[in-house]
């Protein structure tokens, strides 16, 4: 099938939720992916930071066939064995106790919200009902009842009320609105190191450290959605390292799978992770044997290749680039590693369609600004080819 059919019958039968550019995708490799015609183009998006790793890395790929030579699943009524050695390998990158497994991005979050009211309830001595989280504005932790109830945004939602009670908006890197806001029923600050689907919005200088320290002074639990910001994109390994801080918990999905099979999950000690017990939290899928092996994989190669260091030094080459380019419609350029937006004073769904006639995948966020995140495994050479790219776009 061709590009226009192909994009015909998806619109035809399917739900009206997403509006792609109008580009069809059926092969993928390391940073290049290929329509059905044979035309190719960089992805400059990574599948929202879940191909850190590049597209069918081979390692990955070979660990997910090796497996599904063995077992795909057992669900957790039984123990796999792939799971033990998947929870170490991500105890040892967190530095915690306890993993808990799940599947996409948002089902972690669920799990990280449901820790902590729990937590707050039998451990801090919340009242029962009582517990609050704080959050901030235009967050986006996913699409389930309660990340749209942490949501700021009225599109996400609209039409689907009533939301999760207890949840409090702060003002995205506002420490003084954070210790405003808390009270003896908080149980948690839920937050994005780097806001992504926002536009790639850095906090200011100092306070994921200050926001620590609130939460600690106030038996908070600080607790990092790093599913986009983590594993390497923002140049470190978690964006909360730009800072040296380390969250009580992480959540983590998107890279966690290589791209090439969903996988998620909270990390925490057993003071926070221990709340749960057999029969309040799981999921079918949640630590299937597939799912572990291909995350060993994936997790392997973001620190045998180095994807972090990587993310770290390109970005700053590539920022370098982009700031260089002198064009009344940008506003700014702003980014950690490879993790890059460029805000413009314009809609930027037009640059994103002029970028993909030139062969460059990038999708706008938030209306203005466009995003750079490449997979981690990019070459100078290949940033080159995109930044004259980028210039000619400009220069039109
Ligand atoms: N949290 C953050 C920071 C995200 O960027 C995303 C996805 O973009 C999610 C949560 C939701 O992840 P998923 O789409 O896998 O549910």
């Amino acid at each position: 099938m061709k590009t226009t059919q192909i994009i015909e019958l998806t619109e035809k039968y399917g739900a009206n939720n997403y509006h792609p550019l109008p580009v069809v995708l059926s092969k993928g490799e390391g940073v290049w992916v290929e329509d059905p015609e044979g035309n190719r183009y960089m992805d400059m998006l990574s599948a929202y930071s879940a191909v850190n790793q590049g597209h069918r890395h081979p390692r990955i790929v070979q660990a997910l066939i090796d497996q599904a030579n063995k077992i795909t699943l057992t669900s957790r009524a039984f123990h796999n064995d792939q799971l033990g050695p998947w929870y170490e390998k991500v105890a040892k990158l967190t530095k915690k106790e306890m993993v808990l497994p799940m599947n996409t991005g948002a089902e972690a979050v669920e799990t990280a919200v449901k820790a902590a009211r729990r937590w707050a309830y039998d451990v801090k001595g919340v009242p029962a009902d009582q517990a609050e989280i704080i959050v901030c504005e235009d967050n986006f932790h996913g699409r389930t009842m309660t990340a749209v109830s942490m949501s700021s945004n009225p599109e996400y939602k609209r039409g689907f009320g009533p939301m999760l009670p207890g949840i409090k908006v702060i003002p995205f890197g506002d420490v003084e609105a954070l210790k405003q806001a808390i009270t003896p029923h908080t149980a948690a600050f839920i937050f994005e190191p780097i806001q992504g689907e926002a536009g790639i919005n850095i906090p200011p200088e100092g306070f994921l450290k200050a926001a620590y320290d609130v939460c600690k002074q106030h038996n908070v639990l600080y607790i990092a959605d790093e599913i986009q910001s983590g594993l390497g994109r923002s140049g470190k390994m978690f964006a909360c390292d730009w800072e040296d801080v380390e969250p009580d918990m992480y959540i983590l999905g998107k890279a966690l799978g290589g791209g090439v099979f969903p996988i998620s999950c909270v990390a925490a000690n057993r003071d926070i992770l221990g709340v749960f017990n057999p029969g309040s939290h799981g999921s079918t899928f949640g630590g299937n044997p597939l799912a572990c092996a291909v995350s060993i994989a994936a997790l392997d190669v973001i620190v045998e290749e180095k994807l972090p260091e990587r993310s770290f030094e390109l970005g700053q080459y590539f920022q370098e680039k982009l700031r260089e380019i002198n064009h009344p419609d940008i506003k700014e350029v702003r980014g950690r590693g490879l993790f890059i937006g460029v805000e413009l004073h314009v809609p930027a769904r037009p640059y994103c369609e002029k970028l993909q006639q030139e062969g460059l995948l990038c999708k706008e966020t938030h209306d203005t600004v466009i995003r750079f995140a490449p997979p981690l495994v990019i070459t100078k050479e290949e940033l080159d080819w995109a930044i004259e790219k980028v210039k000619k776009v400009f220069e039109q």
